[in-house]
């Protein structure tokens, strides 16, 4: 029987059937082969949510056959990449060509179709969420008919889809926008809490892309400010192999699993461990192509929960998260990331019409996640927060609804392409109502 697990091995299913298909025509008779059964049919990517959006639990469609660049615009400055391409494909590809996304999230493991379909987004920049920067896509909807979409043809479409949870169709291209392969200048920083939280505004204001971490039960933080340089890729100075692997792959995943595995076994002392890794950071500068500085190898397996707040309430919620952490006898050795994103114009986007701070949380995959995400949810839902639609999260349609102004036109849209719920599963029941 073939299992279907998913990254941090929360979730898993036992799909029916597993089909590969290497084109669009493919996928089409998948999903017209599905829809005559009366059975479900689901597209997974890489399974790096960590929720159940990806579950297959009908027919499960596999990525691997839809990789790789399919038309380049330079007029236009987009790209047309098959949907299952991985994004560090996708970053080679792009870099050969001398191209680059605009943004990026912390790792590019993921497929370039998962990615946009649950918003995943990086920080700062004119556009956060690889979702915002696709222009134009083409995909199988419940029926087997193939729709694209770009600003010009069906752009309710177009808006919905590029965030689109698995519930309109299987994507099989994806338009996107691109810029001239540039530099990032990196600098790293450890602070402390209160010199962070005064001067976040400032740092976000001065720098292209910020990131924070907070170590819980301490007072450090690390604060990350990135630069775009007018410079050619050439002219970068990255970090040398040595510093890269120590400090990107051994401190940040050997060494951290070692403390995990420490505080995993030994909660008392998590607080200390904190101390001890946020002191063992220390301030570096670096440059590299774009992708290099965005990503990095994440090699501890953890679960994670992560909402968007609207940007004037962001850090009062981190303040009050803090008040409970400190209020109560969980040990959390994992930083809670702080990010903030423009505000964007997808229908189900979480940063849609406003300014947002996210707040990340993060647990050791063995680690019972239930009271520390639920206490901590419920301060980020009193402010407002929506869920990232890919992290763990409690909510159900009735409480999203008003979260988002443009939730009916979502639903109206997946009753016009998906009236037999063929792409549905249990979490999109949950999250959308049926
Ligand atoms: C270590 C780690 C780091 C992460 N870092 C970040 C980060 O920095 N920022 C951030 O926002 N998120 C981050 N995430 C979350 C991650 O980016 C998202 O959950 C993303 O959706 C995972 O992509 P995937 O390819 O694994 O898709 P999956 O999780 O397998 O699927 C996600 C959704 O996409 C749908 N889908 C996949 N392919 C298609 C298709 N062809 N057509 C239609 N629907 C499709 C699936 O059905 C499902 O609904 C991280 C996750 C991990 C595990």
């Amino acid at each position: 029987m073939t299992q279907w697990r998913n990254w941090s091995g929360l979730e898993s299913t036992s799909p029916s059937e597993v089909v590969v298909p290497a084109d669009v025509s493919e996928v089409a008779a998948a999903v017209t082969e599905a829809a005559e059964r009366g059975t479900t049919v689901k597209m997974i990517g890489t399974g790096h949510s960590f929720t159940s959006i990806s579950a297959p639990e009908g027919e499960m469609l596999r990525p691997e056959a839809l990789q790789g660049i399919v038309a380049v615009d330079r007029e236009a400055m987009t790209v047309t990449a098959l949907a299952g391409t991985p994004l560090h494909v996708l970053n080679t590809e792009l870099a050969r060509l001398g191209l680059s996304l605009h943004n990026m999230g912390d790792i590019a493991e993921q497929t370039l179709a998962g990615a946009i379909s649950t918003g995943t987004h990086g920080t700062g920049g004119l556009k956060a969420s690889l979702s915002a920067q696709v222009s134009g896509l083409e995909m199988v909807v419940g029926d087997g008919s193939v729709v694209r979409a770009s600003a010009t043809e069906n752009p309710d479409v177009l808006a919905a889809a590029r965030l689109g949870l698995g519930a309109l169709g299987v994507l099989t291209t994806i338009t996107f926008d691109v810029e001239p392969l540039g530099v990032l200048l990196a600098h790293e920083q450890p602070m402390l809490w209160d010199e962070a939280l005064e001067r976040y505004d400032e740092f976000v204001a001065e720098s292209h892309h910020c990131d924070m971490y907070w170590f819980p039960h301490t007072d450090r933080m690390q604060v990350k400010r990135n630069y775009r340089q007018d410079l050619a890729p050439g002219e970068a100075e990255p970090l040398s192999r040595f510093r890269a692997w120590l400090d990107d792959d051994f401190l940040a995943n050997t060494a951290f699993a070692g403390v995990n595995a420490i505080g995993n076994r030994a909660r008392s002392l998590v607080p200390r461990l904190n101390e001890m890794s946020g002191r063992l950071l220390s301030e570096r500068s670096y440059s590299d192509v774009p992708h290099k500085v965005f990503t990095s190898p994440r090699r501890v397996v953890f679960r994670e929960m992560e909402y968007a707040l609207p940007r004037e309430v962001g850090l009062d919620a981190l303040r009050e998260v803090r008040r409970l952490v400190d209020a109560s006898d969980w040990r959390i050795s994992f930083p809670v990331e702080v990010r903030m994103t423009p505000a964007d114009d997808l229908t189900l986007g979480t940063s849609t019409g406003r300014e947002s701070i996210y707040l990340a949380f993060h647990v050791n995959r063995r680690t019972d996640h239930t009271a520390y995400f639920g206490g901590v949810e419920e301060i980020l839902r009193a402010h407002d927060g929506r869920p990232h639609w890919g992290k763990v999260h409690t909510r159900t349609a009735a409480d999203l609804a008003p979260a988002y102004p443009r939730w009916q036109e979502f639903l109206d849209l997946r009753d016009r392409l998906d009236p037999a719920r063929v792409f549905s599963n249990t979490y999109l029941r949950r999250v959308l109502g049926d």
